[in-house]
């Protein structure tokens, strides 16, 4: 099904992610890197993109828009903003192109906007793309299911570094929503996400969040489990962007050639 070796493009080529995305596919035998894409106005625009990822000169350039590239590639590797992402989502359907979007932050309508894309592309769309948190939840699913009726309080933590712009992190919210649905629950009526004051005893279905930002933390989640006499914590600590970037390159290696639909790395690990 998936193409031998995907040409893979990387947009925002120049970010944390995306200088370690191109470590990752460049040490992938079964994928190329064709091209890569930096905002418009940067002036990194035409610098080599092994510079970029302190590999040495690749001989890639990174371009100024994705229009100029859209005959080098097969699959794109999206780990930027919202709007960037839908732009590029519209993009790839015009174009036949797969993508992998490991974006996170979307409000609910650019969700719904994403989620019109299914039929068009193909797409591979997860808040965390490591191997560790997609068998965590699959561990989640089991924990909740047999504790979380039982007068056990369930509560996400989460720590990231101090440029992280949206808050809590996608992975926590899929966290949450993985709980929650297994205790057919949702987060919209059961999920509290601040308390500060007299906000009063939790209720015994709510499920808490709670946010660290700090320093270079790569991404830290625990999900608690409480009841009177124990506790249960189930924890993932990310220790390099490498693990986010290595399950993109699986995915995109997964997606290349694939129908048009709207995937999750449970699809790409087998874990579903
Ligand atoms: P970053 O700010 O370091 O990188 C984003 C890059 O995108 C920047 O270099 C920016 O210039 C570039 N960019 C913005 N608009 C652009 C455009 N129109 N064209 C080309 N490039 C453009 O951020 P980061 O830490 O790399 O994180 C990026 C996103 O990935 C965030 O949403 C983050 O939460 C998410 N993330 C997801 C995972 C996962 O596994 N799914 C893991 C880590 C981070």
């Amino acid at each position: 099904m998936s193409s031998h070796a995907p040409r893979i493009a990387i947009v925002g080529a120049a970010g944390r992610m995306g200088r370690t995305l191109v470590n990752a596919v460049t040490r992938e035998p079964q994928a190329t890197l064709a091209a890569g894409v930096v905002a418009a106005d940067s002036s990194l625009v035409g610098a080599d993109l092994g510079e970029l990822a302190g590999l040495g000169k690749l001989g890639v350039a990174a371009g100024a828009s994705l229009a100029a590239i859209a005959d080098e590639f097969d699959v794109l590797i999206d780990f930027t903003n919202p709007a960037t992402t839908l732009a590029n989502l519209a993009f790839c359907a015009e174009h036949g192109k797969a993508i992998v979007i490991g974006t996170t932050g979307l409000a609910d309508d650019e969700l719904a906007e994403l989620d019109g894309y299914r039929e068009r592309v193909p797409m591979v769309f997860a808040p965390n793309m490591s191997v560790g948190v997609n068998l965590t939840l699959n561990l989640l699913r089991t924990a909740a299911t047999a504790l979380g009726d039982e007068g056990y309080d369930i509560e996400v933590i989460e720590a990231h570094h101090r440029h992280k712009v949206d808050a809590p992190s996608g992975t926590a919210l899929k966290m949450g929503e993985v709980v929650a649905e297994s205790l057919g629950r949702t987060l919209k009526e059961h999920g509290v996400f601040a308390r500060e004051g007299q906000c009063g005893p939790r209720s015994g279905e709510e499920i808490g969040f709670a946010t660290v930002r700090a320093g270079d933390i790569v991404g830290e989640h625990t999900v608690m489990f409480a009841t009177e006499g124990e506790r249960i914590e189930i924890t993932h600590k990310a220790s390099s962007r490498m693990t986010f970037a290595r399950g993109a390159v699986r995915a995109a290696r997964w997606v290349a050639g694939r129908e048009a639909g709207r995937y999750d790395m449970q699809d790409v690990l087998g874990l579903t």
